[in-house]
């Protein structure tokens, strides 16, 4: 199929063809036909995989009539709410691209970062929002957003904005849009609380699958590094100084976890910059940019900064701290070996990882490769160390949002 069997006018097909895009991927094959005609649609896909451009696109084509509106007289057709700022921006940037030849204007806003300037350009009024919704509700409470004229409305990344707590805020944002509106829900996961979300949101939806192109793609190389949890940082700088080379994401569970990484591989003299919650939107944009132009070749991240960023050719990951949800890990080794290319994912587990390990592999059907040449072996009987505690549950639990962060409570992604 061709972009122009998508039925797409021609300042649309002319930007696609100057982004280098030959055909559409499979998820805007299957996407844009519905989206164009209407229907609100689940999609089941990730990042990687064209999704951005999978909404964007028939948004494009189906705003491109009100296109001559005049400047001040322009009402937010489309918004598109997004978990994290990096995702924003890069959303916001596909808009730019596909929307060159065209008068639609398109507007990013996202916390963290001044709101006067957020404020002067939506007053000069857009088409089209993208927005996260901590900033979006406050700009909608003082007036500055218009929500009544929204027509479609993009969930993106659905399974992690409910993981960051934003399931009220979600909730809200879609009451402040119109009844008719379509709504486009992106997921990577669809676990039972992001179907739950969908049926009380979404009217008879469209579900759209796209197998993830990471863990099953053979072109990544799994490789698994039992070692006791204090010999973490040798073994990873063991393996920085022989065996992983190019350009690499380092995942860690915890920001103060990232920090210290950082720390030591500086002392090392490595060229380092790291991405977590805690860090503020530019330092974020900075560290990403530092990547992306090759200034730094490693990158350390929590998963929640990192989710969704589009960064093509990495030569390996590692997973220094083993995520508890196996799915995470398709995210994470997901980032290398894209677009044909070969790479490595490297898993570094300890003694209280194991059952992270056995779910993971459940998840992948696959046995990783077990590494057992390198200086700091694991005791196979090792025992994990337990912390006591009188706690029950998380104290995490509510989320970023919401009086958590209205208090500044210290974020541990
Ligand atoms: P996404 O899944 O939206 O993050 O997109 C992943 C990458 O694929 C981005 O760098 C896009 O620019 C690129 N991309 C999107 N659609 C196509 C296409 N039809 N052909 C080639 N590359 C594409």
């Amino acid at each position: 199929m061709s972009f122009k069997d998508l039925q797409l006018n021609k300042p649309i097909l002319r930007a696609i063809a100057e982004a280098g895009y030959d055909n559409p991927t499979l998820v805007q094959e299957k996407t844009i036909p519905f989206v164009l005609e209407k229907k609100d649609v689940i999609v089941s896909a990730q990042t990687g995989t064209g999704k951005t451009a999978a909404f964007a696109l028939p948004i494009l084509q189906s705003l491109f009539d009100y296109q001559d509106a005049p400047k001040n007289g322009k009402k937010i057709k489309a918004l598109i709410v997004s978990p994290t700022r990096e995702l924003a921006v890069q959303i916001f940037e596909n808009f730019k691209t596909y929307s060159t030849y065209t008068n639609l204007r398109t507007a990013v806003i996202f916390g963290g970062t001044s709101i006067e300037p957020q404020k002067d350009i939506l007053n000069k009024g857009v088409d089209i929002l993208i927005a996260t919704p901590g900033r979006l509700l406050d700009l909608h409470k003082q007036d500055i957003v218009n929500l009544d004229y929204v027509e479609t409305l993009v969930l993106d990344e659905a399974d992690l904005m409910l993981d960051m707590g934003f399931i009220d805020d979600v909730k809200k944002i879609e009451r402040l849009c119109t009844k008719e509106k379509q709504i486009l829900l992106f997921s990577a996961t669809i676990p039972y609380k992001v179907e739950q979300l969908a049926n009380t949101i979404l009217k008879a939806p469209e579900r759209i699958e796209v197998a993830p192109n990471s863990s099953t793609s053979r072109n990544i190389n799994q490789v698994l590094y039992y070692v006791p949890k204090r010999n973490k940082i040798e073994l990873c700088l063991h393996l920085l100084r022989n065996t992983i080379k190019g350009s690499i994401i380092i995942f860690r569970r915890t920001k103060f976890g990232v920090d210290k990484l950082e720390k030591t591989l500086l002392k090392n003299g490595y060229k380092v910059d790291s991405i977590h919650g805690d860090k503020t939107q530019n330092l974020r944009q900075e560290a990403l940019n530092k990547f992306k132009n090759g200034y730094v070749n490693i990158l350390i991240a929590t998963d929640v900064a990192a989710r969704g960023i589009d960064i093509n050719e990495l030569d390996a990951v590692i997973n220094f701290d083993l995520p508890n949800i196996p799915e995470t890990y398709v995210h994470r080794i997901g980032r290398t070996a894209r677009a044909g290319k070969s790479g490595t994912a490297y898993s570094l587990c300890s003694a209280d990882e194991k059952t992270y390990i056995k779910n993971i592999q459940q998840l992948i059907q696959l046995q990783l490769d077990v590494v057992e040449d390198h200086p700091y072996p694991l005791d196979p009987k090792a025992k994990p160390i337990v912390h006591k505690s009188n706690k029950t549950g998380s104290k995490h639990k509510k989320g970023r949002k919401s009086e958590a962060s209205k208090k500044k409570k210290k974020r541990w992604y």
